[in-house]
């Protein structure tokens, strides 16, 4: 039987670089972080959907059981709307000239990290309340979070206004502190007249390890997509990055490959061309540790990793057209996202929202 999700499969017509992004496995993801959850699940589709495709990856978590939608912009959020999907959704990085008039009209939620984002929401704004709990990046400052709950109470009760919820985010793995000024601010809320249906603070690290941090909601981005920043191995990787062989030679013992002569071959050997490099979102500081699948076996990357190609180093059987597997799931031994990162010394999410626009894009599952 031929599976038609093995992105082998799935590659082997492509003639060009390939990614496929599998929707089943953003469905398996949210069953796992769904079940993990005390409380409801936020999708989290910024930045594409992490590379994935923002509406599919929302369609099919929101499918698999998660009830909310998140985004930085409004411009996300309104492109969420524009494809049908109805779920709740708030967007919480605007600068004070956005466009926050249409996303009332969308009936999007919108974070308000201060007073002077307070004074800008339009009449009917359903807002969470945003404030910083130790990163000093978004959100109001733990001073300026009592004055902004009060004027936020004020504007509700004109009218004008709904609090809907408080959020912050965490830092990292060590979340005791931020845990307990979050319930502190939840509380300086509630004593400011604010009734705030949902508290949310853990992203996909604490929706996994830290259950003491859900309360409301949770918002998971990179698990929805199987990146586990825990390290662990419930999550399914959802994406495959594939490359036809353009070309293969065989070369003497000593031949030096690619700019700068930046390798040789210690062996005669035989190297195969790939149309996929940096500007398609390959780390080029990975070159000297990077391996692809192709023919059944790990290859090196021979060489720097060039703008649109690289080298590496191939079976003696291999012929052009045969498919190379540059990351997937890892469970046909191809090398995962989180092996070219670390090859990289960056993230799997640097390198899922950092794929260029030339490879052929293909959605599979998801129904
Ligand atoms: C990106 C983001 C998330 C999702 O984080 P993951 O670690 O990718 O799950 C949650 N909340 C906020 C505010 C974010 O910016």
């Amino acid at each position: 039987m031929i599976l038609l999700n093995d992105p082998r499969v799935a590659a082997r017509r492509s003639a060009a670089a390939r990614i496929v992004v599998d929707l089943d496995a953003v469905a398996h993801n949210t069953r796992v972080l769904v079940a993990r959850a005390r409380g409801e699940l936020m999708a989290v589709v910024k930045a594409d959907g992490f590379g994935h495709g923002a509406v599919g990856v929302a369609r099919a978590a929101i499918g698999a059981g998660a009830s909310w939608l998140g985004v930085t912009g409004i411009g996300e959020a309104l492109e969420l709307r524009a494809a049908g999907l109805g779920a709740p959704v708030v967007s919480w990085l605007n600068p004070l000239a956005a466009d926050f008039a249409s996303a009332v009209r969308e009936d999007i939620d919108l974070a308000v990290p201060g007073l002077s984002h307070l004074a800008v929401m339009p009449a009917g704004a359903r807002v969470h309340l945003q404030v910083d709990t130790g990163m000093a990046r978004d959100g109001a400052a733990p001073q300026e979070w009592a004055g902004l709950c009060r004027a936020a109470r004020e504007a509700e009760a004109a009218g004008r206004i709904v609090v809907a919820g408080v959020m912050s985010h965490l830092a990292g793995p060590d979340t005791a502190g931020a845990l307990r000024r979050f319930r502190e601010c939840a509380d300086v809320a509630r004593g400011a007249g604010l009734r705030p249906a949902v508290c949310h603070l853990a992203a996909t690290a604490a929706t996994l390890t830290a259950p003491e941090a859900h309360f409301d909601l949770v918002r998971a981005g990179a698990g929805l997509v199987g990146i586990d920043p825990t390290g662990g191995n419930v999550l399914r990787g959802a994406m495959t990055l594939t490359a036809p062989v353009v070309e293969v030679r065989r070369v003497a013992a000593g031949t030096p490959v690619g700019y700068d002569h930046a390798w040789r071959a210690t062996r005669d050997t035989t190297l195969a061309l790939l149309p996929v490099g940096y500007a398609d979102g390959l780390p080029r500081p990975a070159g000297p540790h990077a391996e692809v699948l192709l023919g059944g076996r790990r290859c090196r990357v021979a060489g720097r990793i060039s703008m649109d190609q690289i080298v590496v180093e191939a079976g003696a059987g291999c012929r052009p057209g045969d498919i190379a597997v540059v990351f997937g799931p890892g469970r046909h031994g191809e090398p995962t996202v989180a092996d070219w990162a670390g090859w990289a010394g960056t993230l799997p999410h640097e390198i899922v929202t950092g794929l260029g626009a030339r490879p052929h894009r293909h959605v599979i599952g998801g129904n």
